[in-house]
């Protein structure tokens, strides 16, 4: 049997296949160039377990307390070094990127002090983290004020009113990489750079924290590279590669990940409990993987970028830019659309592929969100996922995939979907 056939086996017409091939074909370079930058991540990430001297009894499940965990505590000192940080939080107790986020958000801040967020709103889960939404727990109800200042309308920083927004009460500035559930750029880790420099310029003793959920290993440099206090991202996304069945990571300087520390277990106990209950294991092979993981995911995303451009959709990024997260959005206009693309890429999965998904109200989104995963981890993002909230511009995001060819089939049958409703043409 030959591939196509397997593919129309698969549910693939010979013309969706034929579009997709002619696509695939153009894309050559920008796949070397993919592979060149995990090839670079891989040696990076090698190096620093080479140099943290992993063994096999850093695997080793620890319970309890967790006092003296050799395999966690070394698996910090790697993220550390891959990170180029002083120090580092990577734990099965952060539960999940919103988690990671608020605990170094409120080990950080104190009464009295301002956060500021210079690119715009933050994620929608942040909203009710810092009180953007009124909530039980939020950082207002504990006395700390939010300030935010928008990206110009062509992306690019407001660095007048950043400069007016930073004041004696402005303590942590906040600065997410990725686009989140909006249609604005990604940042790449240069400019993420010129804005910490610009506020320390300021203001030299704010702390400057990267939210870098989605960012990790899609270039040869991280948030920390470029002066950032700390990074902070889910361990079910990118550096989890895959294999982390939880978990969450702040790195950075020492003083700001000991402070996150004592809010995530309690002052005078931080980084010396929490055991990592047979979890170390996937971390360090999830974390070796991530750069070859992360680079099927982009080649997954650089392929739909092309794909639906050409058929007449937006899509963010577009077909040719530079690519700075795994996140890709398509904008279709209609709910259907949004839906028939999240049922295409279930379909595609290995787990659960039978299903179809249906838009709810999950807690932490203010519309009905639609999610598409066929995890084996559930919830993972680094797996092929889209989601999308059913509300203008009806924009589907899109992202993962642990191998390439997996995620070439998520968006042909997302295509299949769309053309078999009628909601998509192909070119004759
Ligand atoms: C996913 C994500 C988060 C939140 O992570 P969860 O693991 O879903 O809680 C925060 N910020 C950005 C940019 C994200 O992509």
């Amino acid at each position: 049997m030959d591939l196509t056939q397997m593919y129309q086996n698969l549910g693939i017409s010979q013309k969706v296949q034929s579009y997709c091939s002619q696509m695939e074909a153009q894309l050559k370079e920008r796949f070397a160039e993919v592979d060149a930058t995990a090839e670079y991540n891989q040696m990076k990430v090698l190096q620093a377990m080479q140099e943290s001297r992993v063994s096999d009894i850093h695997f080793a499940a620890t319970t309890g307390y967790g006092y003296n965990d050799l395999g966690r505590d070394t698996l910090e000192e790697v993220y550390a070094k891959a990170f180029h940080a002083e120090s580092a939080l990577v734990r099965p107790q952060l539960t999940c990127g919103t988690h990671a986020l608020h605990v170094a958000l409120s080990g950080n801040l104190r009464p009295g002090d301002e956060l500021l967020s210079p690119v715009g709103k933050p994620y929608d889960t942040l909203e009710e983290v810092i009180g953007i939404r009124d909530s039980a727990g939020s950082l207002k109800e504990y006395g700390v004020t939010y300030r935010q200042v928008d990206l110009l309308e062509d992306g690019s920083f407001d660095y007048e009113n950043i400069r007016k927004a930073i004041n004696e009460k402005t303590k942590l500035v906040t600065i997410q990489r990725s686009k989140g559930y909006q249609t604005r750029p990604t940042l790449s880790v240069e400019r993420i750079g010129e804005l910490i420099a610009f506020v320390k310029s300021i203001k030299p003793d704010v702390i400057c924290m990267v939210d870098n959920c989605y960012g990790e290993f899609v270039e040869r440099i991280e948030p920390t590279d470029v002066g950032a206090d700390m990074a902070v991202g889910s361990l079910i996304k990118n550096p989890g590669g895959g294999l982390a069945p939880i978990g969450g990571y702040i790195v950075g300087r020492k003083d700001c990940i000991d402070r996150a520390s004592y809010r995530l277990s309690a002052p005078g106990l931080g980084k010396e409990v929490g055991a990592s209950l047979g979890t170390n294991q996937s971390f360090y092979q999830g974390f070796f993987l991530a750069p070859t993981v992360v680079a099927g995911a982009l080649k997954g995303a650089i392929f739909a970028a092309n794909i639906y451009e050409k058929l007449g959709f937006a899509v963010v990024p577009d077909s040719t830019e530079s690519r700075h997260d795994i996140i890709q959005a398509v904008t279709f206009g209609t709910p259907e659309g949004v839906i028939a693309f999240c049922q295409g890429i279930q379909a595609a999965a290995p787990v659960d592929s039978f299903v179809a998904p249906e838009p709810w109200d999950m807690p932490g989104y203010d519309a009905p969100v639609i999610m598409a995963a066929g995890a084996f981890v559930q919830g993972s993002s680094i797996e092929l996922s889209a989601d999308g909230p059913i509300k203008p511009p009806y924009a589907v995001y899109f992202q993962g995939g642990l191998t390439w060819y997996h995620a070439k089939l998520g968006i042909m049958y997302s295509l299949q979907k769309l053309v078999d409703a009628g909601l998509a043409a192909l070119p004759e």
